[in-house]
Formats: C-alpha cells, sequence, structure tokens
C-alpha cells in the first residue's frame, strides 16, 4: 500500500513517514501542493495524507482537483488550527478523514488503517481463504489460527494477492506497492519475497503461483 504525504513542515512530514514506513506502508512525500497535483496525476496511491495550508497550491485545490479527476482515493486531511468552517469545506470538497495539529502518532495510524481499510472496499477487517487469514487492521497473517511470523515485504506482497484473490499481479505492480520514488525498485527483491511467502503459507490450502511473463496469482491449492 502506497500512501502519499503532502506536508511542507518537514519535522512533521518526516516523523509521519518514519511511523507510516515501520506500518510497513510505502510512503512518498512531497512538500507543496503542485508536486502533490502532479504525483497525484502520475501514480495511483492508496491513500492521501494533505495538509491545508501549503506552498504553490493549497491543500484543498489539491483536493478539489483530485477529485474532479473523479479519483476515489481515501484522503485524510491535516489542519494546524481548529477552525470549523475549514473541517466543513474539506469534507464537503471529498476529504474522508480530518484530523487537527497536533495530534499522536497513534491516533493518526489509527485513522490511516481505518481509511487504507475503506478505500480498499474491504467491510470486515479479516480475509481468509482456505485456512489462510488476514488481519487488515493489525497486518497479521495466521494459518489455521497460528501466526505467521512475515517480514514487512512479505505482508506487503500478501496484502496485495489476497486483495486480488483468483487475478494474476504483475510485479510492476507488486514494486508499486511496496516501493517509494526513492527506493531502488528490483524484480528479484520480489521474487525471494514471493519464494519465502509461498514456504511460509504452505499448508494453509491456498499458494502463490508464478505464471512466467505475467506475474504471480494467489489461488487455492486442490487437494
Ligand atoms: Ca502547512
Amino acid at each position: 500500500m502506497r500512501i502519499l504525504i503532502t506536508e511542507d513542515d518537514s519535522a512533521l512530514a518526516e516523523a509521519l513517514q518514519f511511523s507510516l514506513a515501520q506500518a510497513g506502508y510505502a510512503v512518498d512525500w512531497v512538500a507543496n501542493g503542485a508536486a502533490a497535483d502532479e504525483a497525484l496525476k502520475q501514480d495511483v496511491f492508496g491513500l492521501l495524507i494533505l495538509d491545508l495550508g501549503l506552498p504553490k497550491l493549497d491543500g484543498f485545490e489539491v483536493l478539489r482537483r483530485l477529485r474532479r479527476r473523479n479519483l476515489t482515493m481515501p484522503v485524510l486531511i491535516l489542519s494546524g488550527r481548529e477552525q470549523p468552517e475549514e473541517k466543513v469545506i474539506g469534507l464537503d470538497l471529498g476529504a474522508d478523514d480530518y484530523l487537527v495539529k497536533p495530534f499522536s502518532l497513534g491516533e493518526l495510524q489509527a485513522r490511516v488503517r481505518a481509511l487504507v481499510r475503506r478505500g480498499q472496499g474491504s467491510v470486515t477487517p479479516a480475509i481468509s481463504y482456505g485456512r489462510l487469514s488476514f488481519d487488515t487492521i493489525g497486518r497479521i497473517a495466521s494459518a489455521g489460527g497460528r501466526t505467521l511470523q512475515l517480514s514487512v515485504h512479505e505482508v506487503g506482497v500478501l496484502e496485495c494477492l489476497l486483495h486480488r484473490f483468483g487475478r494474476v499481479v504483475s510485479k510492476e505492480q507488486l514494486v508499486e506497492q511496496l516501493y517509494s520514488y526513492d527506493k531502488e525498485v528490483s524484480h528479484n527483491a520480489i521474487e525471494v519475497y514471493v519464494h519465502r511467502l509461498r514456504k511460509k503459507i504452505a499448508g494453509a490450502g491456498v499458494t502463490v503461483r508464478t505464471l512466467y511473463g505475467r506475474g504471480y496469482l494467489l489461488d487455492y491449492v486442490s487437494e
């Protein structure tokens, strides 16, 4: 899951980026509204975290342009002041949630989890196929009730495959979901994560199939 942070306060942006990366999200950061508008035209994000007071284009205008392009990605607004009218304008423009600074990183994490869940259209927080179950809030996978020890990247791959169960996911899509702009993208790394993940979910009634030249598919094991 890729998140775009638009925030001109670099100390806050870095704290957000660090906290969300620790939680397993791929996080990109831009410091002005025009850069956010460009990034949103070029890439697909699972969530936009948007400050209102921004250089070049303010947060409201970024949001207005995003919704004009009919993009439905969830948007969490960060506002510097408690101004009720700002909140109303933001929500009217199509923001999904609103946080007033200062806020705790714990609260931000909880809001992000809720928005990501909503954005992916799953009403229940757990996804299950065969004996494999994935808690989308805690991002914990288990097989037959036993918690699987997965790395952050393995969780990212599994999450992506689970949301598209039975459909092919290309390496490019996995790379997109797992990496940020500033990190090196490697198809070999994806192969390694998939290989490890396949071993760890063995016995759960599902497996990751490789479709050469096309990508991967999470599917039931024929028993
Ligand atoms: Ca600001």
